[in-house]
């Protein structure tokens, strides 16, 4: 197979991101690529780390289960950012770097426990739910102080940032203010004594309105990958 579109399809995302810096006031330095790789197979990924990528986000523990051992030779680091069942901690503290879907305390006991047995530690974002949808997973952003509070109790979770999922809409007022709420959430926990300095937020559709809100992190698949299938979403 011939995966040369991932090397233009990638330089074209960072130009894109570059650019939306530019627009925003902000240095593309600031702003970090997750590469999404869910659905996509092991000779895909293969080839991405080829380019240099060595990241990449997958929203079922399964997958990973699959995918990393096939890969074992590149030196991937897996990012969870699909909802995070209790009953995969294992899997998860086993062979993912970081999480960025936690939110509840439940899933941070079930880490804890099974990472103390694997001796690691995870990189954690807090997922918040931003959108009025009920398909968004997320803490409730009233919930989100006590929720951190009960984090700090396990050295295990590294805590590092928040992480939402804006609404699924062309409305880009609504779209921003699910960013900006995750943006000024950071701001008021930081006040609270809670540091929070990565912002995960936007994905191919929508990363510019995030990069205009602080992003510090976006989350992008189709735009580097090619478009998945409709079921696969
Ligand atoms: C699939 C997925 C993405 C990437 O979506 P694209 O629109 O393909 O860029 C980002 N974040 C989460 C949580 C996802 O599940």
């Amino acid at each position: 197979m011939d995966y040369s579109y991932l090397a233009s399809n990638w330089t074209a995302v960072r130009e894109r991101v570059a650019a939306a810096c530019r627009d925003a006031g902000r240095e593309p330095a600031e702003v970090a690529i997750l590469p999404v790789s869910k659905t996509f197979g092991v000779e895909v990924v293969r080839a991405a780390a080829a380019l240099g990528l060595h990241r990449f986000g997958e929203n079922r523990v399964q997958e990973v289960r699959e995918k990393a051992p096939q890969l074992a030779d590149c030196g991937i680091e897996w990012v969870i950012i699909g909802p995070l069942q209790t009953n995969k901690a294992k899997d998860v503290a086993r062979l993912a770097h970081e999480v960025q879907t936690l939110d509840r305390i439940e899933q941070a006991e079930a880490l804890d426990r099974r990472l103390q047995g694997e001796g690691r530690a995870l990189d954690v974002l807090v997922q918040v739910k931003t959108s009025p949808e009920e398909s968004k997973h997320g803490i409730a952003p009233a919930g989100l102080s006590a929720l951190l509070a009960g984090l700090r109790r396990f050295d295990t979770l590294r805590a590092q940032g928040l992480m939402t999922i804006a609404t699924h809409t062309d409305d880009e007022v609504e779209v921003r203010r699910c960013f900006r709420q995750l943006r000024q959430l950071r701001d008021a926990m930081a006040a609270e004594g809670h540091a929070l300095p990565r912002l995960s937020m936007g994905m191919s559709g929508d990363f510019a309105l995030a990069i205009a809100e602080g992003a510090t992190e976006l989350r992008i698949g189709s735009a580097i990958f090619g478009a998945r299938t409709a079921a696969a979403r």
